[in-house]
This record gives C-alpha cells, sequence and structure tokens, in this order.
C-alpha cells in the first residue's frame, strides 16, 4: 500500500538514541517503523542500531521497508550500524543532519535526549525563516514533549516568538495518528506560497 501523498515519499525520524523509562516508547518506535513500511514511505534516520533509533529502523527493514541511514564517522562504533540497512557515512554532525533533512519530505520527533532535541529544534528554526515548509510532526506518547511545548509558549508569551509559530509544528498523541497529520500538513501547505522555499 503507498501513502496517499505522492510527494512525500520519505520520513525521517528523530529519536532516543536510548530506550527511555517506559516500555511504551520502545513500543511506539517500532509500532511508527512498521507503519512507515506499510504506506511504502522511506525511513531516513540517524543510522544507528541503538535504543528507539535502532528499534524504528529494525521495524521498517524487518517489514520489507526501505531505510536510509546517516552516519557520521566517529559515532559509527558509539551508535553501532546495523547490517543490512543503507547508511551513508558522513564526516560530521552537521552533514549528518543537513543530508536527513535533504532526504526528507516529513519529520516525525519522536521521544529522545538533548541530540533529539536539538535536531527538532534546527529543523523548527529553519522554519521560522521559511527555508522550508515540510511538515514536522511530534510523537507525544506519555505527554513526553508538554514541558518543552511549554517552553515554547513561555517563549510566546515573552513574545520572542509570533503567535503564527505555532503552525509550523503539530502533535499527536498515538502512532497511528502520524501519517493522517503528515497528509493534512502536505495538503495545506499546497495552498501556500511555495516561491521562498528551498
Ligand atoms: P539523543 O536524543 O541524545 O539520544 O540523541 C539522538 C540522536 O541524535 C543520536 O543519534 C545522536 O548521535 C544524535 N545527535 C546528538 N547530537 C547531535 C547533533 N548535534 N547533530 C546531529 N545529531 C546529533
Amino acid at each position: 500500500m503507498s501513502f496517499t501523498k505522492p510527494d512525500i515519499r520519505s520520513v525521517c525520524v528523530y529519536c532516543g538514541s536510548a530506550f527511555g523509562k517506559d516500555a511504551a516508547y520502545r513500543q511506539a518506535a517500532r509500532d511508527l517503523g512498521q507503519i512507515l513500511a506499510g504506506a511504502g514511505l522511506r525511513l531516513v534516520y540517524g543510522g544507528g542500531g541503538v535504543g528507539l533509533m535502532g528499534e524504528t529502523a529494525r521495524a521498517v527493514h524487518e517489514a520489507s521497508g526501505q531505510v536510509l541511514g546517516i552516519m557520521p564517522k566517529f559515532l559509527q562504533n558509539r551508535e553501532i550500524v546495523l547490517d543490512d540497512i543503507d547508511t551513508r557515512i558522513v564526516d560530521n554532525m552537521h552533514e549528518r543532519k543537513m543530508m536527513m533533512f535533504e532526504e526528507a519530505d516529513a519529520f516525525v520527533v519522536a521521544p529522545g535526549g538533548i541530540g533529539t532535541l536539538e535536531e527538532a529544534i534546527e529543523l523548527m528554526s529553519w522554519r521560522r525563516l521559511d527555508l522550508h515548509k515540510k511538515p514536522v510532526i511530534f510523537l507525544n506518547i506519555n505527554n513526553y514533549w508538554q514541558p518543552f511545548f511549554r517552553l515554547i509558549a513561555h517563549t510566546l508569551t515573552e513574545q520572542f516568538t509570533p503567535e503564527a509559530f505555532l503552525d509550523t509544528f503539530t502533535s499527536v498523541d498515538s502512532v497511528e495518528d502520524i501519517l493522517p497529520a503528515i497528509a493534512r500538513i502536505s495538503a495545506q501547505d499546497m495552498d501556500i506560497d511555495t516561491r521562498k522555499v528551498i
């Protein structure tokens, strides 16, 4: 079965290199992989075999889906590149993030730590600068992202971020809601003037 939006072919998942405390995170990572594979969407990810990132990649691969991993040289051993998965080795973190961005048509931010946050924030700041209009969906399992959303709301309250910024990303509570959210957002974006978008 293929995804209903032909302009969405690859989905980048940012998520933890650990499993997290609650088994629900790991289950969600696995379910997400199966859903992507089932929809014929390629997973783009950081290329590691550890934690939630490895779980999602293995789930896509085991369901005969397509995966592209992007791994900086110096992390190859620490984050354990998976056998049988198409992996590009790059020189550094910046190249990794740029390639992940360029190879993906939409982004899912699943629970993760400081690395996941950094990747998500960069993506959001690029959106704030109108450098892209690709859908960004937070997977808010167990309300994991609530403190982060509160911080963003604080930047609005204190008038460092415009109200309209809230329209540039969305959050879903369950894995099943991710693809419908991507489809909805990419449909909206077709109505937007894309001349400035790279
Ligand atoms: P974490 O959420 O901290 O477990 O990290 C998740 C993933 O983000 C791991 O694969 C890290 O290698 C990656 N990561 C951490 N910091 C950065 C960074 N500055 N640029 C790109 N990837 C990063």
